[in-house]
């Protein structure tokens, strides 16, 4: 028997929700966004499951008052006819963001999304270069699908953006031949302009000026399903240049979006059903704007965005230490939304290796910003960056990363060593850690974080928390939600539906979740 496939025309914002509700009947059915621009959708029944099929799509119409009407040929030819687009995304928060807004321009210019590069008319790779592993992984990928585009698909359109595309820049094209375009992550917003040389002159194309303005997606962020969360990016690059950073290189100097933009990107998202925004840029703290309507800094804007009808919960990431002041701290208490978590990235705990990082600020200075904050919210999470092996760092240095750890308890920590990055300051460093004293630092550092985490988390046992229900848990069978200190949560599909913030009682705590009841 063969399976039945259905294509209805639904609501954009309903796609999640259409896919979780009918692929949660085991085996029933399978769901593939065809276009989700035209809010295209098509459901394969299973063979024998239409009678259970059937009734749950009058259900959905009726009872949900969904839409769903079968797509007429015409449509569905269209849809089908579209050319394709894939985008294997790399790297942190920030190029998420930047992904969706290239996904978004290469919507407006015809094409739909596909979740397998081997079928897309347009491949790119949004990469990361922060440290060598990332450069090394996007490396890997960029030859498999060299191999991809020559075996199996030679009219594929091939490129590469982000951070190593702004870095390696021209060398690309020597290392890779079938590359067709290299982008930085100021030039996403000329993907058009950079597409149709590509396309229609058969250039190969490279775009690295870093002297634009940030992308602006107030009026196009559209989202791909039901999504309670999202990102906003406020201010590109970062002026700091601590020493073994690569990121002002390949991001360039601070630049701030306007607020209306900003305040503009948000509601169109409160429109889409997001209930939770969080602001991103590498240095939030240093967010400024200044125009004839007025002068904001990061606090006046935090305070502004929390006037927002809809808008529930309030994130922001990534703060700089240096620039985390007392206004700031304060809106920790004053703003109702704006939920009590910061990531602050320490570092290192020695004064003499904070120095040669250029991090601008001592031990006793970061302590001093945590006693505030906890004596502003008592129970703020707190979360950082680490890093182990810094050329220089002596046995005694560490003990005293370690001992700030053991000091400030951190709810979390993403630790990583030392990589070189050409370009940067510390590249040219002496007393470099060789790789197995700094495999062995980061072990000891991770093991007694990990300690710290558990013991911070067991706490919560027997405790009631409020979790915004995000979606289906990576296991599946139950929900999955962030409490408003940002500790990940899974309990039962009972406990409300997706966008509701619900009151759970912790039963168990693990080192990355919380399971509730
Ligand atoms: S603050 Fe320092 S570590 Fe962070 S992005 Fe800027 S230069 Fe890099």
């Amino acid at each position: 028997m063969e399976t039945n496939r259905r294509v209805f025309q639904v609501d954009r914002r309903d796609i999640c929700y259409l896919r979780y509700t009918l692929e949660s009947y085991d085996g029933m059915a399978v769901v593939r966004t065809i276009d989700p621009h035209a809010a295209l959708i098509e459901v394969s029944i299973a063979p024998g499951c239409e009678s259970i099929a059937e009734p749950l799509f009058e259900d959905l119409k009726k009872r949900e008052g969904l839409r769903m009407e079968e797509a007429t040929g015409q449509r569905r030819k269209e849809a089908a006819l579209k050319k394709t687009y894939y985008i294997a995304t790399m790297g942190c928060q920030m190029n998420e963001y930047d992904s969706e807004f290239l996904g978004q321009r290469l919507m407006e210019y015809g094409y739909r999304p596909v979740d397998d590069p081997e079928r897309a008319d347009i491949v790119v790779i949004n990469t990361c270069t922060v440290r060598e592993k990332a450069d090394q992984k996007a490396m890997s990928l960029l030859g498999r699908l060299s191999r991809i585009k020559t075996r199996k698909n030679p009219g594929m359109i091939l490129g590469v953006a982000g951070c190593l595309a702004q870095k390696e820049g021209q060398r690309l094209f020597h290392r890779f031949p079938q590359l067709d375009l290299v982008v930085g992550p100021r030039e996403l917003s000329e993907i058009q302009g950079i597409l149709d040389a590509v396309l229609l002159q058969k250039r190969r194309m490279i775009a690295t000026r870093l002297d634009l303005p940030p992308l602006n997606a107030s009026k196009i962020h559209q989202l791909q399903g039901k999504q309670v969360c999202a990102y906003v990016s406020i201010m590109e690059g970062c002026d700091n240049f601590c020493t073994y950073c690569i990121v002002p290189y390949v991001r360039g100097r601070e630049i701030s979006r306007p607020p209306r933009d900003i305040m503009e990107e948000v509601r169109l998202l409160i429109d889409q059903g997001v209930k939770e925004i969080t602001l991103l840029g590498q240095n939030v703290n240093s967010y400024s704007w200044q125009d004839p309507d007025g002068s904001f800094d990061f606090p006046s804007l935090l305070q502004m965005l929390s006037e927002v009808d809809g808008l529930v919960r309030l994130r922001f990431t990534t703060s700089h230490p240096k620039d985390l002041s007392d206004d700031l701290i304060r809106c920790f208490k004053d703003i109702e939304i704006l939920c009590p978590h910061i990531h602050l990235p320490f570092q290192a705990g020695s004064n003499e290796v904070l120095e040669r990082m250029k991090r601008g600020y001592s031990r006793e200075h970061y302590l001093e910003l945590v006693y505030k904050l906890r004596e502003a919210v008592p129970h703020i999470a707190i979360t950082s960056d680490v890093m182990v092996g810094f050329p220089g760092e002596s046995p005694k240095d560490f003990e005293q990363t370690l001992d700030l750890m053991e000091k400030i308890r951190f709810d979390a920590l993403f630790s990583f060593k030392y990589s070189d990055r050409e370009g940067t300051v510390a590249f040219h460093m002496g007393g470099k850690i060789s790789e197995g004293e700094k495999s062995r630092r980061l072990n000891r550092l991770q093991t007694l974080q990990k300690e710290i985490t558990l013991q911070k988390n067991k706490a919560l046992e027997g405790k009631a928390v409020s979790v915004l229900v995000e979606g289906v848990s990576k296991k599946g069978g139950q929900w999955m939600g962030h409490t408003d200190t940002n500790k990940i949560v899974n309990f039962s599909f009972d406990k409300g539906k997706i966008g509701d913030i619900v009151n759970v009682l912790i039963k168990t705590a693990f080192i990355n979740s919380l399971r509730a009841v």
